[in-house]
Order: structure tokens, then sequence, then C-alpha cells
């Protein structure tokens, strides 16, 4: 069989049902789609390839799932001040910043998210409805070649119960002047990113995207889920993120959150929860039993002082099941789109939490980056294993790093140890975007300085001076 692209000698983790590792193996691919896996010589024998890359025994697995991306803050990275109490963030920062971002500030985050995601071996990332402009994240995504779901921004039409989540007292709250101002204009822009999914071949598509954490009515959540079930996609919405919100939840709907949502139809399997750190016994049993998915960013609830590590739910509904993605969130929120980190952040505190060394193990942590991942993002069929069928969405290691050598388990080392740092040559869609640590058809210099240059600027338009911290002796 004639192919485009064969990945020889890899120590394939194959992340299927059946948890296949192929010490010696080999992938093959063909218009864009995994066409044949197994071992070496048995695969080269059946294949003649345009292009053969020697893994050298390195790990070869599916590409990461990135299931939380807040993908245009890249831009003010490591401009929030730690002592920034997070009542405060949504107006210093967030609101500023939404109000200044261009359309082409955002293409140049969006292409700064992804090549730093292709970089760490990730290679598909839903973001969640917070690109004003999901057309230049389209582009930026296009132009570094990861793949992208994208949701249509600030699906919201009552943007104060963001202040009755995120902070005490509700108060006179910033607005955000390209987002929608009424039901009305929020059900109109509803699925418009939906468009993308008519080609089955698409890099970007598109999912329903709620913002959450109280700023949406029933009516506008359900309208939502009548478009993701007509459109076979997932719908992503922030929810019980912190105790405020969770407490704002409660409130409005007379009973725990996800008890409600679920006696209302909303809580389903198409329905992804970004975060979920706050969930009592009763709203497990509801994430069971409707099979939702939850996409948990350790870093985050940690960066946030959330508790959601040691005390939420994630790593016990993962045992029980449920599929539990991981997300990295945003600049500022967690700061770091290494998936391998999230994964490794995940199994050790979860371990920590429930003072059992064996609660979560390596493999716990890949499958929420990988299978888990791609069913949070509705793409399931698609992506998360390397299976004859699945789109090319490969990742391939080096052994030139000391971190993964010597060849012992390398889920462990991976996992554990080398983390992105060998990750060598990158494919999506069966287009190699990574080859050997260089970018293929980006500038990645030039894009880094374009990204200096768009981000000293909007911090100017801004009014934000970034202050360094000095580093002194407490007390
Ligand atoms: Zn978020």
């Amino acid at each position: 069989m004639d192919v485009d692209l064969l990945v020889r000698h890899g120590h394939v983790i194959a992340m299927d049902d059946a948890g296949t590792l192929i010490p010696d193996g080999a992938v093959a691919v063909a218009g864009g789609r995994i066409v044949d896996v197994g071992a070496d010589a048995t695969v080269a024998a059946r294949c003649v390839a345009a292009r053969e890359l020697d893994a050298g025994g390195a790990p070869v697995h599916p590409g990461l799932v990135e299931s939380h991306l807040h993908a245009s803050f890249h831009t003010f990275r490591g401009a929030l001040p730690d002592h920034l109490a997070e009542d405060d963030s949504f107006d210093t920062f967030e609101s500023v910043f939404y109000n200044h971002v261009t359309d082409e500030d955002e293409y140049l985050a969006v292409a700064l998210a992804a090549i730093e995601m292709i970089r760490n071996g990730t290679t598909c990332f839903l973001e969640a409805g917070t690109v004003l402009s999901p057309d230049s994240a389209a582009r930026a995504a296009s132009l570094v070649g990861i793949r992208a779901v994208l949701g249509d921004p600030f699906i919201w039409d009552q943007p104060d119960g963001f202040a009755q989540g995120m902070r005490a007292a509700a108060g006179n709250r910033s607005r955000i002047a390209r987002a929608p101002g009424s039901r009305a204009e929020a059900l109109d822009r509803l699925g418009t990113e939906l468009r993308r999914n008519a080609d089955p071949d698409a890099l970007v598509t598109g999912h329903v995207a709620v913002l959450g954490l109280g700023t949406a009515s029933e009516e506008l959540m359900l309208a939502a889920k009548s478009r993701a079930d007509a459109a076979g996609c997932v719908l992503n919405i922030h929810q019980s993120y912190s105790p405020a919100d969770t407490g704002a939840d409660r409130l409005r709907f007379g009973k725990d959150p996800l008890l409600h949502l679920a006696d209302i139809g909303f809580l389903d399997r198409n329905v992804t929860l970004a975060h979920a750190n706050h969930l009592g016994d009763e709203e497990c049993e509801a994430l069971l039993d409707r099979g939702a998915s939850i996409a948990w960013a350790p870093a985050a609830s940690m960066m946030w002082g959330h508790g959601g590590c040691f005390r939420g739910r994630h790593a016990e509904l993962h045992r029980r099941g449920a599929t539990i993605a991981l997300g990295s969130d945003s600049p500022n929120w967690s700061n770091d789109f290494d998936l391998f980190r999230q994964a490794n952040l995940a199994v050790l505190t979860a371990r920590e939490a429930h003072r059992d060394r064996t609660y979560l193990v390596a493999e716990d942590g890949l499958w929420m980056a990988t299978r888990a991942g791609a069913r949070a993002v509705g793409l399931a069929d698609w992506i998360g294993s390397i299976e004859v069928g699945k789109r090319a969405d490969i990742v391939v290691h080096t052994l030139r790093r000391p971190e993964l050598v010597p060849v012992t388990d390398m889920v462990r080392n991976l996992v554990y140890s080398s983390r992105s740092k060998s990750v060598s040559t990158v494919i999506v869609n069966g287009r190699i975007v990574l080859d050997e640590g260089a970018f293929v058809g980006v500038d990645e210099g030039e894009l880094l300085r374009e990204v200096q240059r768009s981000s000293t600027a909007l911090l100017r338009r801004m009014g934000k001076v970034v202050e360094p911290n000095r580093v002194a002796r407490r007390g």
C-alpha cells in the first residue's frame, strides 16, 4: 500500500481500549488518517511511504487534547500581579483586555498558544468561547497546523451573574463592549462556529460554548443544549469553579447546581463542564448517571487556591468511569500549556489528597490527556488514540533527552520525568507541523517578535504597566 508517511521504530503507546504497547512499532499515514499500525517489520513490509521518519525507539503516542483554553490571554501572560484578588481580576484586567484587544492581537495570541502547545505535544485544543474573533483564532490555528474546536464568544444573557459568582458583593460590572448585550443577541450569535463542521477533513471545527458561572439564564442554557444536540457536538460551559459561583447557582436553582441541571435535561453526555471543582456526593452520582464530562484544570485551581485538587472529586470520578479530561485554562490562570504537567499534577495531587500512592497512576494521567480529552471536546471518533481510521494526530519523542533514558516503562518516564521536554516531531491531520524541533511553514522567531510588539502595545493601550516583583524576604 502506498502511504504518505511512515513513522518507524517507535515505542508505540496506542491508547486504544486494549492498552496496546508496541516496543518496536510503526504507524502508517495516508490522506490524513492512520491506515496501519503494528510491529515495525510487518507494517514496513506492507507499506511504501513517500516519507519515512525514524523514531529511534522513542515513545510515539496520540496527540494530547487541551480541553479548556482561553486562547487570547497569551498576549498578557505574566501581567497579573500575584497579589491581585480574584474578585478584582475581571474589572481590572479581563474586561479592560477585551475592550482594547484587536483581531490582530488575538490572531497573534492564539498563534503563540498554538506553537507552545505543539512544542508540548498537544495537537488539539478546545477554545472556551472567549476569543472575540473566532476567525482570527481559526486563521492562527491553520497557520501553525493545530486542530482547534472553536466556540462563539461570550454566550451569556446575564453578565451580572458573573458578579454574583465571582465576588461576594455584586456591584457595577465592567462591560465587554463586543459581548452580547441581551438574550436575543446571544441567541443570534449561538451556533455560528458550527458552520465549520460541514467539512469532514476540517482542521478547525466548532462546538457550542456557553460561558456559564451564572451568566446564562436557564432559557439560554437550554437553547444552547438544543443547538448542540441538533449539531451532534459538545456543549462546553464553566460550572462550579469556585465556592462563590457554586453558591450563587445553588441559590438561584434552589438545590445543588448539577442536580438541577440533571432535572431540566441539561446535564448530558454531550456536555463538558469546565473545572467542576466543587461537587457534592449527589452531584457526582448525577454526573456519572448522565455521562457528562469534566475538563479538570489542576494548575488553574492551584494557582488561584480553589482547592480543586484537594477537595475536588475529579480523581474519584475518573476511577468510577467518568470522562475527566485536562485543561490548562489560560495564562495568568495556570500559565503552562503542557498537558504532561497537568497530567503529572492530576496524578500526584490525587495521591496527596487521598494519602494513597496507588490512587492514580501514570496511565491515568495519559488517559485523561488523550482519550478523555478527545471525548470531552466531542472528537472521540476522530482522535485520542493511534488506531486505524483515526485522524493522524501523532507525537514522536526523542531519546536524546536525559529524562527519557533508560528505556524502561515509557508511560511512567513520560508523565513523571521527561513530560514535554522530549517532544521532537508532531503530526496533525497527517501533516508534520513540528519536524525534529523545527516548525514547518512558520517562522517561529518572527512570530515571537510580532507577539512581543502586539503585547507591548496592547498593555500600553490598556494603561497597564507591568511592575516586576521585587524579591525580598517576607516578615
Ligand atoms: Zn475557563
